[in-house]
């Protein structure tokens, strides 16, 4: 049989649609799942994936990325970078495991929705294989970190994580299945796909490729490469979505999403990726900061592709370029102080030189956050450890469900929110937005605080809420990742002015 060229046969292959006849469309793509209410029934056939591939270009493309993913990882294992990586590398790597190898099989059962229920035919192709990638790459980060299951068993949590109602997993779920789960297929579309697949993982998969090469983990880097070419196609399914809605008048709609969407994949990010690049990070492999990052790939270029489809930035803009100088910090200093609730050891990240930097790439920092770890850096001198771990809860954000923090000296500001005789608490004015948006779709959740105040968390002490979170069954919570040895450079300089 002459095979014919790709493009010979390709548009006659790729449509899919056709006119049901046994049920009527509304059977077929029922609201609560298609949605596409007020999109004119000829727009569907419009849909023009922006990226074509055949089913068998495509699994020829992932064979090789598997192959090359999987050699580097064989041809690299006699390293022991367990043994030889900075302990702050070895965080970031627990970290990254944990809170997204099993969100990825999520992720396929988001893309699943679209082939079954979306009304564009174009989409559920692409669909089709994007629950294919998000399956390929969930199994090889779970692969890759099981490798080290044996040496820690912090790295169970890449497996175990999601199944657990440890605090910063219960906030991951809050958001993921606000945005991936549990909305129509086109809703969906922009909040994971545009929002937050084409904003924010390239943050994590590209900045963090360039930071794990500079560690030596050439491992890591490669697979983080392999995923995002996985996400770089696959995201571009929300596109042709937001401009048909654009088309059919519904701009206010496909804004809505993305402003909600944008602000949660954002308070995500600064503890997933904020800490890792400008904390545990070791300083000597650092790029740029988290901030410069964030720059580079939100506020130039997501911006720039809001821009060009004609839709606004977020209303809270200004909120946002504010938070991106400070938020992160005040994770870094709770997150850092509650360590014993941590699956990982997170590293300070505040020695002397680390210091410096912070202050060059966050000018007031010594002023403010530094003024914390001052008292922190006191307290570990005078052999007062157990003063650096808080024996209170807490104030969890009831839409972001990580604390709420301020700028020391500068602002702590609690938004509250009495809802239906309940008192909510929010750490921004975006996050009480978003509640307000859809009351009912958030009202019913209890935060961490919220379960141990409502008698859910027994004994209702420090052992009885790390029991709940999952920690001390497989393995322990985190303690500091260097043993506390950046302390040394801080007893050398006391002992050197006396
Ligand atoms: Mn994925
Ligand atoms: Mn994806």
């Amino acid at each position: 049989m002459p095979l014919l060229d790709r493009a010979e046969w390709y548009d006659l292959a790729r449509t899919t649609e056709w006119t049901p006849s046994y049920v009527s469309q509304e059977e077929l793509f029922p609201v609560g799942h298609s949605d596409g209410q007020g999109i004119p029934d000829d727009a569907w056939s419009k849909y023009d994936e922006p990226y074509k591939v055949s089913y068998r270009e495509y699994v020829d493309t992932q064979r090789q990325k598997d192959a090359g993913a999987y050699s580097v990882k064989a041809a690299l294992e006699r390293l022991d970078l367990y043994k030889n990586a900075d302990p702050g590398w070895i965080t970031i790597l627990k970290l990254h495991y944990a809170a997204v190898a099993v969100v990825e099989y999520n992720a396929a059962l988001q893309e699943s929705r679209y082939s079954r229920w979306s009304r564009f035919p174009g989409m559920r192709n692409m669909a089709t294989l994007g629950t294919l990638d998000e399956i390929r790459h969930s199994q090889l980060q779970l692969y890759f970190a099981h490798e080290y299951a044996p040496k820690d068993r912090h790295f169970d949590w890449a497996h175990e994580a999601m199944f657990t109602e440890n605090w910063g997993m219960v906030a991951a779920r809050h958001a993921f299945d606000d945005m991936l789960m549990t909305r129509d297929a086109l809703a969906t579309a922009i909040m994971a796909n545009f929002a937050f697949e084409t904003g924010y993982t390239n943050l994590q998969f590209i900045g963090l490729s360039a930071d794990a090469a500079r560690a030596g983990d050439y491992t890591f880097a490669k697979l983080i490469q392999s995923i995002q070419s996985d996400e770089a196609r696959h995201a571009q399914i929300g596109t042709p979505v937001l401009q048909a809605m654009i088309e059919a008048g519904q701009k206010d709609k496909a804004q809505n999403l993305i402003d909600i969407a944008f602000w949660r994949s954002w308070k995500l990010f600064t503890i997933l990726t904020g800490l890792p690049m400008d904390y545990y990070m070791p300083l000597e492999h650092r790029e740029g900061s988290f901030k410069e990052f964030m720059q580079e790939w939100i506020v130039d270029q997501f911006a720039r592709s809001l821009q060009d489809l004609g839709l606004d930035k977020p209303w809270y803009w200004d909120i946002f370029l504010r938070d991106l100088d400070e938020h992160h910090h005040g994770q870094q200093l709770g997150l850092w102080s509650w360590r014993p609730t941590l699956w990982f050891n997170p590293a300070a990240g505040v020695g002397p030189d680390e210091r410096d930097w912070l202050e060059e790439k966050y000018p007031g920092w010594n002023d403010t956050f530094g003024k914390c770890w001052d008292v922190i850096i006191d307290n570990l001198k005078n052999d007062r450890g157990e003063k650096t771990v808080p024996g209170t809860l807490p104030i969890i954000c009831n839409m972001s469900n990580i604390p709420v923090v301020g700028t020391p000296f500068k602002h702590l500001v609690d938004f509250p929110l009495e809802h239906n005789g309940r008192l909510y608490h929010f750490g921004s004015e975006v996050d009480r937005w978003i509640f307000e948006q859809e009351p009912e779709r958030y009202e019913g959740h209890l935060s961490i605080v919220d379960r141990f105040l409502a008698g859910k968390i027994n004994p209702p002490d420090l052992g009885g809420v790390l029991q709940y979170m999952g920690l001390g069954v497989v393995s322990e919570g985190g303690d500091d990742a260097h043993g506390y040895a950046w302390m040394e450079k801080y007893k050398t300089t006391e002992r050197k002015a006396g």
